[in-house]
């Protein structure tokens, strides 16, 4: 299975083989200021399946180790890849041809939520990063 994403202008997109390996909402500071917006939901694709199309995106160094990447005319964010997710690539669900067959699964950094954004699901809820959710979901060898 493909399955493709695009920026606000189109210029710069993505694609990938397969399923994602996870799916989730992520309430982080960094990711809510990267998107302008009070929580990011994110998928996880191994990047051996992954590939740019159209123009390649800048990045951003947002922490030591973890790249932000981003559509260089129109501006929206692209990717996440970071040193501590090694064979991973981080997109942004929003950013999908067609978000709505999203099925996100989980929250992380949940301690960091804004307090007037209303969650109302059953999904687990994770304090801290990805990192702290299990094993499984970020060994993108399995
Ligand atoms: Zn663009
Ligand atoms: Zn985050």
């Amino acid at each position: 299975m493909t399955t493709q994403g695009h920026c606000l202008c189109g210029e710069t997109g993505w694609v990938y083989q397969g399923t994602p390996k996870w799916a989730c909402y992520c309430h982080c500071d960094d990711c809510r200021r990267n998107c302008a917006a009070p929580v990011v939901a994110w998928l996880g694709v191994p990047i051996e399946h992954f590939r740019w199309v159209g123009q390649a995106p800048k990045m951003f160094e947002s922490s030591k180790g973890v790249l932000r990447y981003f559509c260089e005319t129109c501006g929206s964010p692209m990717g996440f890849e970071a040193d501590h997710y090694p064979g991973g690539m981080h997109l942004y669900a929003a950013s999908l041809d067609d978000p709505e067959d999203f099925k996100p699964t989980f929250h992380v950094n949940y301690e960091s939520k804004l307090p007037w954004l209303q969650i109302n699901d059953d999904l687990p809820k994770y304090e801290g990063t990805l990192l702290k959710a299990p094993d499984d979901l970020r060994d993108y060898s399995r």
